[in-house]
């Protein structure tokens, strides 16, 4: 048998959408270099550099930090496998797919799962998540910061001390926030947090970085139940990723050296400056889609700056101008999910998205399929 198979030729893509987010040349360069054995001296040292850095990004003090192998949804599996046990009470926010996926998550751990719903689009307050606790008296709180679905940010700086007050644990989505704007992991008294590499930290998606607080380590060791998974155990895990560099899995070599590359970019620029990056990046796109008449779908104080919901021109040929947009352009915007399916466009502008060049390019392209 005989495939006449070629090798491939990847299009040039401008990635605009909801993630994976555009990557530094010297992140893809630094992923090409061979790979060493997991346990190779030289890879130990870098594994400590990340954890190190994760630290500085997430602003915690946490000895617990680390990636995942896995994507976004690993990290969050990770977190809730480790922290709930069946019967446990958990409160989560749900304002779109995430605060959904992490409820859906938690009742197959066997959790007594309670919600705190609100139409997608708007944000979570402070008087519903004050009122939702005290009616259900949660063990466990779980929400989303930055609602990648809908393009809402839930103001954290309000939330976080409703629930540190209440007592229960915290467990918080930094996913597309990471990277693009402000966490602060110990401030918030967040105890488990999850995120991944290909939104705003600027690395192709593979790795998930997390950390526990020392009571969520404290709760997980008290466990009346054993943990519901291997892969996931973060004992097991952290046998290699601390100090005892035990074998657990084989960890992706080459996506730690883009992490490691990426982490060094983001501290280099300064967590300040890179913040002031991403809404400096909003504002523009704000300006320039107001010239084309398009409107946010998002109210003005509770918008992301990474991730910018559009209402679409409109909903009968809103699929056929993102795919002109691609096949014309090379540029990816993203479509609406769920409830939000033909009704917005999600523009990314993630690490190295967010740039002004890119926004132009943009813009231009959303200008001329428009005239048409
Ligand atoms: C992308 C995303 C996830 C899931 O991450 P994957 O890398 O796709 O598994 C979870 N939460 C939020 C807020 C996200 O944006």
């Amino acid at each position: 048998m005989s495939f006449n198979i070629q090798p491939f030729h990847i299009p040039k893509r401008l990635l605009m959408g909801p993630g994976p987010s555009p990557v530094h040349p010297s992140v893809l360069e630094k992923m090409s270099c061979a790979p060493i054995g997991h346990l190779d001296p030289f890879f130990l040292s870098l594994m400590e550099e990340i954890k190190t850095m994760l630290r500085a990004v997430f602003q915690t003090s946490n000895e617990f930090t680390f990636p995942i192998s896995g994507t976004g949804s690993a990290g969050m599996e990770f977190c809730l496998v480790n922290l709930i046990e069946p019967q446990d009470r958990v409160l989560v926010g749900i304002n779109g797919l995430f605060g959904r996926r992490i409820a859906d998550l938690a009742i197959k751990l066997g959790a007594e799962v309670k919600t705190l719903e609100v139409p997608w689009g708007q944000s979570i307050e402070v008087e519903q998540l004050k009122e939702a606790i005290s009616k259900e008296k949660p063990k466990v709180v779980a929400l989303v910061h930055a609602e990648t679905s809908t393009g809402i940010c839930n103001p954290m700086e309000e939330l976080a001390p409703i629930v540190a007050e209440s007592g229960a644990l915290f467990i918080l989505d930094t996913v597309t926030s990471l990277g693009g704007s402000p966490v602060f992991i110990d401030q918030w008294k967040v105890d488990a947090t999850f995120s991944a590499t290909q939104k705003c930290i600027g690395s192709p998606p593979g790795l998930s970085p997390v950390s526990f607080s020392p009571r969520a380590l404290d709760v997980i060791a008290k466990r009346k139940t054993k943990i519901p998974s291997w892969y996931f155990d973060c004992s097991l895990l952290y046998g290699y990723w601390g100090h005892e560099r035990l074998y657990h899995h084989t960890a992706p070599i080459n996506n730690n050296y883009g992490l490691h590359q990426s982490l060094r970019l983001i501290l280099e620029e300064g967590l300040q400056n890179r913040w002031q990056r991403h809404y400096q990046a909003h504002l523009m796109l704000k300006e320039g889609l107001s010239q084309l008449g398009l409107k946010f779908f998002t109210p003005e104080d509770r918008r992301l700056w990474q991730l910018n919901a559009i209402t679409v021109p409109d909903e009968k040929t809103e699929a056929f101008l993102r795919k002109k947009l691609l096949d014309a352009y090379g540029i990816e915007i993203g479509p609406g999910l769920g409830p939000l399916k033909g009704k917005i466009w999600r523009i990314g502008l993630m690490a190295e998205g967010a740039r002004k060049e890119n926004i132009e390019r943009l813009l231009e392209a959303l200008k001329k399929i428009l005239s048409r």
